[in-house]
């Protein structure tokens, strides 16, 4: 789904705000809807990434603004909404991106380490959506909610107990508000990467060129997606091209989640293989 295969006003006239914008997967869908015509907001605890962001969208001649918040805090989220909504009008596109995650065994883990990324993706994911839904729904003009999880939402994951707790979580939020606010014409859906390239997310999870090539070997695809393959999953969810799709989760992980079933670990390209009588 190339730029130049899309209709390049495809946004034209919405605004979008992402949470996490300031960098990696985030910034790559600021940019993405962007280039399609959207109003941009992001937000991120940090503002001098945000500020980049917005700048680098700015020169493109993108209306953007930033507001920094901790989704932690209901009342930070609402301040963000209101400074947004003041610089850009309300945002008819949310994208719960922003979240917080480290590798660590579940006896090993501190409550305050598990309340922290509970806190931030699956309580931040509840306020952002609360905040935008609320405005959408007096609005009455519909809307589009679309939440980052990771592809172990399905499956859970050693080592992720917090962030596969959290974003399971946020797959029934998905999913329950889909049915919820389809009267309010608010679309809710969610996008599960697998292994995707973002310098944040490496120095957290996988710091050493061992670690990565391990888990490229987990991929039928052979290789980690990108930012930008991410982005254009949820502009699909977000575009005219999804009106009827509400409470999906697209996963994009290069079959990752699906790879390790019993004969997972084969490689047919070299495993000598021949049907029975041949
Ligand atoms: P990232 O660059 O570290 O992005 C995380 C963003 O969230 C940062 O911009 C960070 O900004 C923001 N954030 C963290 N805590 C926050 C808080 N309390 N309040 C507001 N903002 C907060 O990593 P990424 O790889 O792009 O991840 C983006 C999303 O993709 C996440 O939901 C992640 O779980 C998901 N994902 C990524 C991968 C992958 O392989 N990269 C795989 C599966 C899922 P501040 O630090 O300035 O607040």
């Amino acid at each position: 789904m190339s730029a130049s295969r899309l209709a390049p006003d495809l946004l034209r006239g919405r605004t979008a705000w992402i949470t996490g914008g300031g960098t990696g997967l985030g910034r790559a869908m600021a940019h993405r809807f962007a280039e399609l015509g959207a109003g941009i907001a992001i937000s991120g605890r940090r503002p001098e990434p945000l500020e980049a962001v917005v700048a680098e969208l700015a020169a493109k001649g993108t209306k953007a603004a930033f507001a920094p918040c901790d989704v932690l805090e209901p009342q930070q989220v609402d301040q963000a909404l209101a400074s947004i909504t003041g610089a850009l009008g309300l945002p008819d596109i949310l994208v719960n991106n922003a979240a917080g995650n480290f590798i660590c065994r579940a006896e090993d883990l501190t409550p305050n380490g598990w309340n922290a990324v509970i806190g931030i993706v699956l309580n931040g994911s509840f306020y952002c959506s609360r905040a935008v839904g609320r405005h959408m729904i007096s609005r009455g003009g519909g809307g589009s909610i679309v939440s980052i999880l990771a592809n172990y939402a399905w499956t859970g994951s050693a080592g992720t107990i917090h962030s596969a707790s959290a974003k399971a979580g946020v797959m029934a939020m998905t999913q329950t508000l889909a049915v919820e606010w389809a009267r309010h014409r608010i679309r809710v859906n969610a996008v599960a990467p697998g292994p995707i390239e973002s310098p944040g997310a490496a120095r957290q999870l996988w710091p050493s060129d061992a670690a990565v090539n391990r888990i490229t070997k987990t991929v039928p695809l052979a290789r980690w997606g990108t930012a930008e393959e991410v982005a254009n999953a949820v502009l699909f969810l977000v575009s005219p091209h999804a009106t009827y799709v509400t409470g999906e989760v697209l996963t994009v992980d290069g079959g990752q989640w699906l790879g390790r079933g019993t004969f997972g670990f084969l490689d047919l390209a070299t495993t000598p293989t021949s049907e029975p009588g041949s």
